[in-house]
């Protein structure tokens, strides 16, 4: 593989990715407020208020820098090659792996996991890539593939694939945390697993008093596994990796109350998934014995798969746009947060 595989050792590796300005953002008067600087640099500049703003007055403004910074013009496949292409190789040798987006409603985490049918995103470029892989390979041994695919919405666990009750989670002694009843589809090849993802976006949970915004308290878990069986002289070896790839809930909510404990934020209803996932960083950015995995259902889920030995990408998105600023620094601070790990 690539050297890079071997370096990053347990550290999440953290990019942004920065959409473009859409059209009701420059039809409501936004300006962009955010650039890429050589490829790994974000800058984010700071009005002292809109009135300034509008003189262009810039105030001040701040560098953060990531492992990389993809600009609005970036190809979903730059964005795969970069984030992702190192963890489908280290599953094929039998390690586990997640990629998540994180960032507002309506940053670019769905364009970016899932994409669509002409401009396919990380989810559908990952399975392209993995099955290449394993037919470049088909003569040294045989292959399983199986994907699962589930949402966790207000703390409860619901098949993707196959919608009906919540499913309950138990801890099985070989396999971890495991949803029990939820569909593993054995797959053959990427066109027919980008079908059956785009049918499954449809299943995501919609906020009942926001019709039209599909999903933005919902987490969305894509999960597969490969098993692979390998001739080695006169003997098999068996290797099983896995990889997650993670649309995350919309940060916002969460964001917006920083400083409130954790309790008033559930009284809140704020996303208590998210949050446990930040507590999960910001423990192993501390260097903590003790995570706290246990505290959400999307931690439970993803206790295999984060820290560790498991190779981590975290892809933050965010909007050019001033109307946006406080959700895009508050991003930036979070992406920064989980580059200590
Ligand atoms: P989120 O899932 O974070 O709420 P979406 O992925 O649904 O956000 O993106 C919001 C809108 O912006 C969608 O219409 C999407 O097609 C568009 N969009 C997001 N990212 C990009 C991008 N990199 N290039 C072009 N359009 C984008
Ligand atoms: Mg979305």
């Amino acid at each position: 593989g690539e050297p890079g595989s071997y370096t990053r050792g347990g550290r999440i590796m953290v990019y942004v990715r920065m959409r473009p300005l859409s059209k009701s953002e420059k039809d409501a008067g936004a300006r962009s407020c955010v650039r890429v600087v050589n490829k790994q640099d974000v800058y984010l500049a700071e009005f002292a208020s809109e009135t300034d703003y509008l003189r262009l007055k810039r105030l001040k403004g701040r560098h953060f820098v990531f492992d990389a910074a993809f600009p609005d013009a970036t190809g979903q496949q730059e964005v795969y090659n970069t984030s992702t292409a190192d963890l489908v190789e280290g599953v094929l040798q039998g390690r586990n792996g997640s990629v998540f987006c994180y960032g507002a409603t309506g940053a670019g985490k769905t364009h970016t996991m899932l994409g669509s049918t002409h401009n396919p995103g990380v989810m559908v470029l990952a399975f392209k890539d993995l099955f290449a892989k394993l037919r470049q390979h088909s003569r040294e041994g045989d292959y399983v593939v199986r994907l699962s695919y589930l949402e966790v919405y207000n703390e409860s666990v619901r098949d993707l694939l196959s919608p009906g009750r919540p499913l309950i989670l138990r801890e099985d002694s070989k396999q971890g945390t495991v949803a029990a009843g939820l569909t593993h589809y054995q797959a053959y090849s990427a066109d027919e697993v980008m079908a059956l993802l785009h049918q499954g976006n449809q299943n995501r949970t919609t906020e009942p008093t926001r019709v039209n915004e599909t999903s933005s308290r919902s987490h969305a878990i894509l999960q597969v596994a490969v098993e692979y069986k390998v001739h080695h002289e006169s003997h098999y070896v068996c290797r099983t990796g896995k990889l997650s790839l993670i649309d995350l809930a919309g940060s916002e909510r969460a964001l917006a109350t920083d400083q409130r404990t954790i309790r008033s934020l559930e009284g809140a209803n704020i996303n208590r998934s998210l949050l446990a996932l930040s507590s999960c960083i910001n423990a192993l950015v501390e260097g903590k014995r003790h995570i706290p995995f246990r505290n959400s259902k999307l931690t439970q889920l993803l206790k295999d798969s984060l820290g560790g030995a498991c190779q981590t990408s975290m892809i933050a998105n965010i909007s050019p746009s001033n109307l946006s600023f406080g959700e895009t620094q508050n991003t930036l601070h979070w992406a920064d947060r989980a580059k200590q790990i």
